[in-house]
């Protein structure tokens, strides 16, 4: 078997040493919808760009996949577009370990995918992307200096892609890391308040999550949080306001478990005149979806909605912050709707994450009236209307409601953006035309 047709097992730090063996160190993949093909910048890429292609679970006609080699470190960065009709592709980077190259290729496309149905559901004029990094293991990536290169040349990468990728904070980012983006690039939000951004978005992905568990309950004929049992896994930064909005609506009680002793002592301290529970977990144990309660919301960690867990939830709405929450989404959407269980898409309900962030181009307003109203009763595209609309469609057709909500989200995505239509587009035509990906070692070396 040839090297080329190796390339999706190959490790990324074995991939690193192909690409630099044939002097690549930037290449691309773009979809090309007349042929219905996926071209690769460089011939001995283009195995690669037909795996893609072949790839029917997480390539969706993504409009292009664009990488670099760091200079530095013999880092992968890649920036995913998926879908741009909306508006730039918007979504943030992740930093994280891969053990092959189509793991790592995978992982963004599915990412990049679900940031177009979450901004075009939110009612954004953005499309989606996902910027990934596969972490190179013989680093130590909690070293301040290595970190601020790695995020200063992922900032080069978005600048260089001419706006049709705009990033953000997502898993292994923080803000000092945004801050390093911010130096190289415009093109980048969740920027620190103190250098005009809009800063931590849990507050606000909390008070959606809230909005999303009142629609379910009233959807159901339960009223309002009044007098409710809310099992909360997971204390983190989105769950400890969250814990506190549940008291200030008045529910009964409020179970809550982490795997981290210090946040369960912690948040017990603040609560400790509230009729507030919490418990430390071993990672693994799911024994809070078996809690008895209203509503189980999973603020943890992703696919904790499974066959395993399924049959035991006692609650009778699944409504949360954690990404992905369903292993399979469409097996177990259908599972808990099976189970009479109200499910509100993780989607919908944590779209406060990047809507905060949504208007940072244009300044930062606090109390943003643009950013309010997802959270209002009144506009057609708040949480609470779209929550209201995917339940009752759900209802009406039978369907589980992740999937009412996908085909809704996917039909607002091929929207043209009112003012710049389908510029994406035509933003990756200019890059491919313009051959964004030559780039020699020489240039490579001297572009600091
Ligand atoms: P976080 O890291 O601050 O909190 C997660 C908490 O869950 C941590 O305290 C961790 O110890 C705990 N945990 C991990 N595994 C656990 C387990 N098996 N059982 C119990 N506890 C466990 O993260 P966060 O910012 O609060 O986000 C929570 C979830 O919501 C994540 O899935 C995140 O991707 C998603 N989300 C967050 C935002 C945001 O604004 N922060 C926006 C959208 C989505």
């Amino acid at each position: 078997m040839s090297k080329a047709s190796n390339l999706p097992i190959m490790n990324p730090q074995k991939f690193i040493q192909f690409l630099k063996a044939e002097n690549i160190l930037r290449f691309y993949f773009v979809f090309d919808q007349q042929n219905n093909t996926v071209r690769s910048s460089h011939k001995i890429l283009q195995p690669l760009a037909d795996f893609i292609h072949s790839d029917t679970r997480d390539f969706n006609q993504h409009e292009g996949l664009f990488f670099q080699v760091t200079r530095k470190y013999d880092i992968l960065q890649g920036v995913f577009i998926h879908r741009t009709n909306r508006g730039q592709a918007a979504g943030g980077v992740r930093y994280w370990m891969y053990d092959t190259v189509e793991e790592y290729l995978r992982d963004g496309m599915r990412l990049a995918a679900g940031m177009t149905m979450k901004n075009a559901l939110a009612g954004l004029w953005w499309g989606g992307g996902k910027g990934v990094m596969a972490h190179n293991p013989l680093l130590d990536k909690n070293n301040p200096i290595i970190r601020a290169n790695i995020y200063q040349e992922f900032g080069e990468l978005v600048s260089s892609l001419r706006g049709c990728y705009v990033t953000a904070e997502d898993v292994g980012t923080d803000v000092t890391d945004m801050a390093k983006i911010f130096m190289r690039t415009r093109f980048t939000t969740c920027i620190p308040l103190r250098l005009g951004g809009s800063g931590n978005p849990a507050v606000p992905t909390a008070r959606g999550v809230i909005s999303g568990m009142e629609t379910a309950l009233e959807f159901l004929g339960m009223g309002n949080l009044k007098g409710k049992t809310v099992a909360v896994q997971g204390i983190g930064h989105v769950a400890t306001p969250l814990i506190q909005y549940l008291f200030e609506k008045e529910v009964k009680k409020v179970i809550a478990c982490d795997i981290n002793p210090h946040v369960v002592k912690e948040v017990r301290e603040q609560l400790n005149e509230r009729n507030f529970e919490a418990f430390i977990v071993r990672p693994g144990d799911m024994s809070i979806t078996q809690a008895e309660c209203d509503i189980f919301s999973p603020c943890a960690t992703g696919a904790i909605l499974n066959p395993e867990t399924i049959p035991n939830i006692k609650a009778r709405i699944v409504c949360g912050s954690a990404n992905n929450q369903l292993q399979d989404s469409i097996r177990d959407d259908r599972a808990l709707y099976e189970r009479g269980i109200v499910y509100v898409p993780d989607f919908l309900t944590n779209r406060m994450g990047s809507v905060n962030s949504s208007n940072e181009q244009y300044g930062y307003v606090q109390n943003d009236p643009l950013i309010e109203m997802h959270l209002n009763k009144d506009w057609e595209y708040s949480i609470y209307r779209i929550a209201q609309k995917v339940l009752n469609e759900s209802k009406s057709t039978n369907t589980p409601p992740g999937k009412v909500a996908l085909a809704i989200a996917e039909k607002l995505s091929y929207e043209n953006h009112p003012i710049f239509g389908h510029r994406g587009r035509l933003i990756i035509d200019s890059l491919v035309s313009s051959k964004w990906y030559e780039l020699s070692l020489v240039d490579w070396r001297l572009s600091i």
